[in-house]
């Protein structure tokens, strides 16, 4: 299907995209299009105006800190991720990355788009929320950093309010991670899936279960321990053409667990 007629405007740097986006209430930030276009197509959303951010170079990168924290511009693609140096200091960025969709899809989605449509089957919020990130975000009032706990508010919506932007993301060091989906298809859209991180205590965030991702910290990385937890928090997953929310369920346990059992193969432990 066409698209409706809608305004466009490519803004040159992120003052003026905030004044964009803050000058027109029906108007929307346009990131790698790959949600956006989508859904627009589909006429599930009809903004009046896009405000372009592929011409702000602010929003791009990825820096390494001496103490091992990586920052990420909110418009760094997926592609950008998995081939650099830098966030190779946390594997499973690059790892994650790797896995989403088809190679069109990585080269034009962004970290902060892919955060911002918080999409429930998308991979990167419960990964963010496992490893501890900070999203930054932007507005007129200026800039506010909040944790991955407090980004992610319900389905496609977070704390990224109208008019503003997220601007980039800190992820702290670390290696000993893991993830764990089951797909439709070879690299598909996740039915389930699960995040961990065991640097300092354990921490599992699913994926697919709810609005938004459950984050759980189990006593230890014992299987059974991490499967304790998963009941303890009594989901109800949602029950679709692809799944039932019991076998969702179940697939939680089950993914939580592989993902632990990753992230401590990594600290070889
Ligand atoms: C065929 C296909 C398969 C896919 N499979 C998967 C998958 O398996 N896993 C997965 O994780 N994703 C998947 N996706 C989604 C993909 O990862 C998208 O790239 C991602 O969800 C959105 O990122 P984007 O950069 O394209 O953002 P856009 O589509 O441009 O924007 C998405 C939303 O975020 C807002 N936004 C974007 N950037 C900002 C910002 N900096 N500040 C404030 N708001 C912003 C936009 O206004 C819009 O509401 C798939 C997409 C396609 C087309």
């Amino acid at each position: 299907m066409l698209l409706r007629e809608v305004e466009y405007a490519k803004p040159t740097s992120v003052a003026d995209a905030l004044r964009l986006l803050a000058a027109n209430d029906g108007a929307r930030a346009l990131a790698g299009g790959q949600t956006l276009v989508n859904v627009m197509k589909a006429r599930a959303a009809s903004p009046d105006a896009l405000v372009d951010l592929n011409g702000l170079r602010e929003l791009r990168g990825i820096e390494l800190a001496g103490d091992g924290t990586l920052t990420i511009g909110a418009m760094t693609t997926y592609t950008e991720i998995l081939e650099s140096p830098e966030a190779r200091a946390r594997p499973i960025l690059g790892e994650v990355c790797a896995t989403i969709a088809d190679v069109q899809v990585r080269n034009r989605g962004t970290i902060g788009g892919n955060l911002c449509s918080n999409d429930p089957t998308n991979h990167l919020p419960p990964l963010m929320a496992a490893v501890g990130a900070r999203m930054t975000i932007a507005g007129a009032a200026g800039e506010r950093t909040v944790p991955a706990e407090e980004f992610f508010l319900g389905v496609y919506l977070t704390a990224v309010g109208p008019g503003e932007l997220l601007t980039r993301v800190q992820i702290p060091a670390g290696t000993a991670d893991g993830f764990a989906a089951i797909t439709l298809g070879v690299d598909g859209t996740c039915i389930a899936n699960a995040a961990a991180s065991v640097e300092g205590d354990v921490r599992v965030a699913l994926g697919c279960v709810d609005a938004v991702p459950v984050l759980l910290r189990p006593s230890s990385g014992d299987a059974e321990a991490v499967r304790s937890a998963v009941r303890e928090a009594g989901l109800e997953p949602p029950n679709d053409v692809h799944a039932s929310s019991e076998y969702r369920a179940e697939l939680a346990e089950v993914l939580a667990v592989r993902a632990v059992r990753a992230a401590l193969e990594r600290r070889g432990g």
